[in-house]
């Protein structure tokens, strides 16, 4: 298995390299490389992402990416990296799972739930103008029936496995805003239903997006999986990732065919960096989404044990209200891994 490692800014590298000491012990076999990709590379060597990284995460069996900085004010020739890896390796479906399984009280309500976000196109296609000498701006919004259906395909399978796995009530929520986004949202849901069609074992629902984000912040038990467009779905994902604990323990995947990205929701956290304070467990928990991508279901469940007993007898990092420090923490789930 070779995984390709991109850091990047901020906490990326302080968090990844906790997340590849991890896989190190669980998966000793892999092959781990590094490339560069971000802020400090593109002021660097004037590329953001430079071919030789794009190209190792082509070979690579997966990828791991920790986080960019982008600079707040539009810098001429400056792409984000990951949005162009999405792109470049067409990781079509953004996967991000929430659960309040760490943390949840005995009594309460069981979240386990999967936001399924468009990766490639919607409001994300960069297509946006000024005109009317400036006092009008327009964006376009593209939905295709190609990435609807294998993003809503890519939800029910996501579904079907989890029921599989022993989730009761299979269901799949299809989000939108058919009734205002008549045209583009009026395909996107007319192709989501035809693709319901093929899964007669899934309960399919349909809801707005307002009342979407809604229910997601106040009932979120009542979620299983929900798909979603691309800007619906970044907005939607953070909300839900409130009830898994925050920032520092979200993880996510972008899936495309035969190929995969892993990397915390949390972006460059200018704010710690080089402080060693950095939470690792969102990219620990994308080490194991990776070993469950590739069928290593027992290595995963190894990693997320740990993890949860780390979260339970502490050390804590601040962002939990701990005060232990990146490494310390990681040494931890090492240290678990080794019982
Ligand atoms: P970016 O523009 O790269 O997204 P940001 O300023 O939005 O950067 P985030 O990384 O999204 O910052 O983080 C938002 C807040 O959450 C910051 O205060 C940051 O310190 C905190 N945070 C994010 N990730 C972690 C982490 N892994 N551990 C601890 N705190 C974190
Ligand atoms: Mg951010």
């Amino acid at each position: 298995m070779r995984v390709c490692v991109i850091p990047g800014d901020g906490i990326g590298p302080e968090v990844l390299a906790a997340a590849v000491q991890v896989l190190r012990v669980v998966a000793p076999d892999a092959e781990v490389s590094e490339a560069d990709a971000g802020w400090a590379t593109f002021q660097r060597v004037g590329v953001a992402l430079p071919p030789e990284t794009l190209g190792a995460a082509r070979e690579a069996d997966a990828v791991l990416f920790g986080a960019v900085a982008s600079p707040s004010h539009n810098v001429p020739g400056y792409r984000s990296p990951i949005v162009a890896l999405r792109r470049e390796l067409d990781l079509y479906a953004n996967i991000r799972p929430t659960s309040n399984a760490q943390q949840r009280s005995p009594d309460g309500p069981v979240v386990d739930l999967v936001v399924v976000r468009e990766n490639t196109e919607g409001m994300y296609i960069g297509r946006e103008r000024l005109e009317d000498d400036g006092d009008t701006a327009i964006a376009e919004r593209q939905i295709t029936r190609r990435a609807s259906s294998r993003i809503v395909r890519a939800a029910y399978d996501l579904a079907r496995s989890r029921a599989a796995a022993g989730k009761a009530n299979p269901t799949v929520t299809i989000v939108h805003k058919a009734n205002v986004l008549r045209v583009s949202d009026g395909l996107f849901r007319t192709v989501a239903l035809e693709i319901a069609a093929d899964y007669p074992d899934i309960r399919t629902e349909e809801m707005l997006v307002d009342v979407a984000a809604m229910r997601l912040a106040q009932h979120p038990e009542r979620f299983d999986v929900a798909v979603t467009t691309n800007l619906f779905g970044d907005i939607l994902s953070d909300v839900a990732c409130i009830h898994g604990g925050g920032l520092g323990l979200a993880a996510s995947a972008n899936l495309g065919e035969g190929r995969a990205l892993f990397e915390p929701v949390h972006g460059a956290a200018p704010d710690i960096v080089g402080k060693g304070i950095a939470n690792p467990l969102a990219a620990i928990e994308c080490v194991a989404m990776l070993l469950e991508w590739r069928h290593r279901v027992d290595a995963a469940q190894r990693v997320r044990a740990a993890a949860t007993a780390v979260l339970t007898h502490g050390p804590r990092t601040p962002d939990l209200g701990g005060s232990a420090t990146t490494a310390a923490v990681t040494q931890a789930v090492i240290d678990h891994l080794a019982q």
